[in-house]
């Protein structure tokens, strides 16, 4: 079973091994199980952008952000909302690694936004529950897929308390692939880090024929926010850390554009946990537009043509007005936590189990 890779980049490093290395066996189990997935795509990265207003996707301030504009060039739109009942960071992490909600009887019930407490101590979805929580990070590695969970701060460890060294479910397909879901854990508070990060782990399941599932948080833009507001003033704060992710997401894209196995085989998620501003400093009110108004974004080979994602689910998803966080009676809008089951979607994968939110796969990626 695949060791666990688990960097804390704050400066201590609390287990660490290789990303791992595939058995001829389990590459066998890995390409029968694979046989009816999408032929071009091997790897996506589920990328996270804390505090990510929509405005940093649309004109005048797109045009600033060469590597974001390529998520305009797919299916898109500027228009998803956070979860409905809270726009706090963790809540929604949690919905897009569960695929489902944070409130109600199916919800994963996790509305903490600080560090976790020990596992011991409760610190994992399940416990909240008391009942275990299926992951994407589950279907992915049951799959035989490598995963990684690369973040930018130190409460995400709540993901690796919930999905790492045994104490993930059983595999119960063979192969086992065992019960650490996640194989790289890896928190680091500089993007540019980040990115390094994930573009080496992208070429070390290359290298050892697996595909791969990453989730990538970067928490710059939220970080600078809190200091000094949601200011889209030309060089605020908050504009300057867009700068920043966008040059690190520029490297990612342009690592895998130049490596010839990974070139038109890695597809990527882009989406946020919430917007923020009311209060300036903080994201906290769930019912101000600009918290809950975020983008939600496919860049992939297969689907690299503009299209508003909302034009092509108009049978599964309502686009609420710029005012409303969903519209009552009527179908629900796309939310980040549409994330996940998109992302076993694009890797020719089933939904979560347990899973609410496209449970069905539902959410077309593509004109009908
Ligand atoms: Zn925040």
């Amino acid at each position: 079973m695949l060791p666990a890779v688990c960097i804390a980049a704050l400066g201590v490093i609390i287990a660490a091994n290789p990303f791992g290395s595939a058995t001829a066996s389990q590459d066998l189990g890995q390409q029968a199980s694979q046989a009816n997935a999408s032929p071009q795509i091997q790897h996506v990265i589920l990328i996270s952008v804390d505090g990510l207003r929509p405005e940093a996707l649309l004109p005048p301030l797109v045009d600033s952000h060469p590597a974001l504009k390529q998520f305009t060039q797919g299916a898109w739109t500027a228009q998803a909302r956070c979860d409905p009942d809270i726009s706090v960071t963790l809540p929604n992490h949690a919905d897009m690694i569960t695929g489902r909600l944070t409130a109600g009887e199916q919800g994963h019930g996790w509305v903490g936004n600080t560090d976790p407490p020990s596992r011991a101590m409760g610190g994992t979805l399940h416990a909240k529950r008391e009942k275990y929580i299926y992951s994407i990070f589950d279907v992915a590695h049951d799959e035989g897929l490598q995963t990684a969970l690369i973040a930018g701060k130190w409460k995400f460890a709540l993901f690796e308390q919930s999905y790492g060294v045994d104490v993930g479910a059983v595999d119960t397909m063979a192969p086992d692939y065992g019960k650490d879901k996640v194989d790289c854990f890896i928190c680091t508070h500089h993007p540019m880090d980040e990115t390094l990060q994930q573009i080496a782990f992208l070429h070390s399941a290359d290298g050892n024929k697996k595909r791969s599932f990453s989730f990538l948080h970067f928490g710059a833009p939220d970080a600078a926010g809190h200091g000094t507001g949601w200011d889209l003033a030309d060089g605020s704060p908050y504009r300057q850390s867009l700068l920043v992710i966008d040059k690190a997401i520029g490297e990612l894209i342009s690592a895998i554009n130049k490596s010839p196995t990974l070139h038109r085989r890695v597809a990527i998620v882009l989406t946020a946990d919430h917007g923020g501003g009311v209060p300036f400093i903080s994201h906290i009110d769930p019912e101000a537009a600009i918290n809950f108004t975020i983008p939600f974004c496919v860049w992939s080979p297969t689907y690299q043509s503009p299209v508003d994602l909302y034009s092509i689910n108009m049978n599964c998803r309502h686009q609420p007005a710029v005012s409303e966080r969903f519209t009552v009676g009527k179908l629900p809008p796309i939310r980040n936590a549409d994330a996940a089951n998109t992302c076993l979607k694009l890797l020719g994968l089933p939904a979560i189990p347990d899973s609410t939110v496209n449970a069905a796969q539902e959410l077309r990626l593509t004109k009908p």
